[in-house]
């Protein structure tokens, strides 16, 4: 009789059957344990060092995973989830992924009782499609003009965070970046800029209603600060030549030499005054300002930087209502951006222009201040959630109570719905509907409070008809929620619920794994799946 290990090439790794998903569920089991300890405001936070040493101290979920360089084929699914999450809506990292970690957890139970995982796949679904209904109906919508709620919002995603004692005066900075560039139900988070500044405390930090950018004027003679500033934005250079190509002209004479420099700058002279004639007195540009030019710019009191990157023109665009001009002949005064200041500011040992003060900016600019680059980067991901968050409620305009509210009323009313099914699948759903109760055992847990008295009081205020009940960790009491404004975007549960439900389902229908090992020098062997994974990468 032939084997497999017959037809297959002989370093080919291969597992079948319950030792697949087995394998498969424990290592999704594995990813969620790693991020279980971090969730929630009290949370505790991970030090990753990278082989060169660098270190990140971080409390986000998606961030840890993606550091890991996790290898089994199962668990970077599961990382993948992360990283979904973070794109659709910036925040729910650590949640999305524990739950899909406990629906493969309650998962293996089924399987360990012959119930067959199509049956189990199927039930999920069903559970989700369901608990997507429910999410819809219970959510609370709001007006954006709700700026309180907004704030709330904000707060909850920060909360934990490193950002504690500021966290008042941050989610402020995070509703007012995101309605000054929240255009007729559009918003695209790329037009916050954050820009770090090493020095003074985080409490510092600040909305610039501009940009800064981290560059200096060109010249020391050019003014340090200009009020009323008439801004160009240029992209092309103010110099002659170019420098990626080699002229060369021969010069005989000393006469000849003092002529072709006179001619030179004359035509620099002719460029800048055609820039000066629309009425300037900032200029940013994204190519090359040389020598001369930059002395007669200084001359005439402007000022300038050089090759400023491509976004932060188009930012500085959206900031100033500036035009950004490619034709020295078509820049007119109409092109003209406007902010009340620009100014070059030192902080620690870096310099930056601050152009602030923009009317209506549809572009602006979060300064976090904090004392170390670890410091930075947490306070970074902090604004990053609530920026997310805020975005995402402006979007749908529904939000859901937190600490675990949702989570348990949507666990109660599944278990009513599974009741309502016939045949296996109903087992299915009420561990779906288990599998839900995760998140707000594990907030009880990380914060030393014991997960069954909170989970038993939690489901009962829900069964007595509390949809609000959650696990308030500021008080450590479980009550009405959405009374401390612990609030919560609809869409991180929804899309939770969604990419948790797919992985799970994915990898449940997965009963043979078949993988390519590299050979001795590093080389895939035939079956080359792109990329060589090893089904004992777990280790
Ligand atoms: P994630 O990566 O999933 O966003 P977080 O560490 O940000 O993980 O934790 C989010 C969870 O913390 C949510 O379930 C949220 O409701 C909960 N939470 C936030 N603030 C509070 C609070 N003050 N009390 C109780 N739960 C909170
Ligand atoms: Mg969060």
């Amino acid at each position: 009789m032939t084997k497999t290990s017959d037809i297959l090439p002989e370093d080919i790794s291969r597992m079948i059957g319950r030792d697949a998903q087995r394998n498969n569920i424990l290592a999704a089991k594995l990813v969620s344990d790693v991020v279980k300890t971090t969730l929630g405001p009290r949370g505790m936070d991970k030090m990753l060092v990278s082989p060169n040493n660098d270190i990140i101290v971080t409390n986000d979920g998606v961030t840890i995973l993606s550091e890991m360089q996790i290898e089994h084929p199962a668990a970077k699914m599961m990382v993948e989830i992360a990283k979904t999450q973070e794109s659709e809506v910036g925040d729910g990292t650590t949640s999305s992924v524990m739950l899909a970690g406990k629906l493969l957890e309650n998962a293996e139970k089924l399987l360990d009782s012959k119930i067959h995982p199509t049956t189990i796949t199927k039930g999920y679904r069903l559970a989700e499609e369901k608990a997507q209904k429910i999410l819809n109906e219970i959510s609370l919508e709001i007006s954006p003009e709700n700026e309180e709620v907004l704030k709330q919002v904000a707060m909850t995603a920060m909360t934990g965070k490193g950002a504690e004692d500021s966290k008042e005066k941050f989610s402020e900075i995070v509703v007012r970046a995101v309605k000054s560039i929240y255009d007729k139900g559009r918003i695209d988070l790329k037009d916050i800029k954050i820009e770090k500044v090493k020095g003074d405390g985080i409490q510092n930090s600040e909305l610039v209603s501009g940009i800064v950018l981290d560059k200096e004027k060109i010249s020391q003679e050019m003014p340090k600060k200009i009020d009323e500033a008439k801004i160009a934005l240029i992209d092309f250079p103010l110099e002659l030549k170019n420098p990626e190509i080699d002229t060369k002209v021969s010069i005989n004479s000393p006469d000849q030499l003092q002529r072709f420099i006179e001619e030179e700058e004359h035509a620099i002279r002719g460029i800048v005054e055609k820039v000066l004639v629309s009425g300037a007195n900032v200029i940013f540009c994204q190519k090359g300002i040389d020598d001369f030019a930059n002395y007669l710019l200084a001359k005439e009191g402007v000022y300038a930087c050089r090759r400023v990157s491509r976004s932060d023109m188009q930012k500085l665009s959206k900031a100033t209502g500036g035009k950004i001009v490619s034709n020295l002949n078509e820049l007119s005064s109409y092109d003209l951006g406007d902010a009340q200041i620009v100014e070059e500011i030192k902080a620690s040992d870096e310099t930056f222009t601050h152009i602030k003060g923009c009317k209506n900016p549809k572009a602006v600019t979060i300064l976090i201040h904090g004392g170390s680059d670890h410091v930075l980067d947490e306070i970074e991901r902090a604004f990053m959630d609530g920026l997310g968050d805020v975005s995402s409620v402006l979007k749908t305009k529904l939000v859901v109570p937190g600490g675990g509210a949702i989570e348990m009323e949507l666990s109660k009313r599944l278990k009513e719905y599974a009741k309502t099914l016939e045949g296996r699948e109903q087992l299915a759903v009420q561990e779906f509907a288990n599998s839900l109760e995760f998140i707000p055992s594990t907030l009880a847990e990380n914060a030393g409070l014991d997960p069954i008295d909170v989970l038993t009081e939690l489901k009962a205020k829900h069964e007595s008809g509390e949809t609000n009940a959650g696990l308030n960790l500021f008080t450590n009491k479980v009550e009405n929620v959405l009374g401390a404004k612990i609030i919560e975007p609809y869409k991180i549960k929804s899309q939770a619920l969604s990419s948790a439900t797919e992985v799970a389902t994915m990898i449940l229908r997965i009963d043979d794994v078949i993988a390519s090992k590299p050979d001795k020098r590093g080389n895939m062997n035939k079956m080359d799946f792109g990329k060589g994974f090893d089904i004992g990468g777990l280790s």
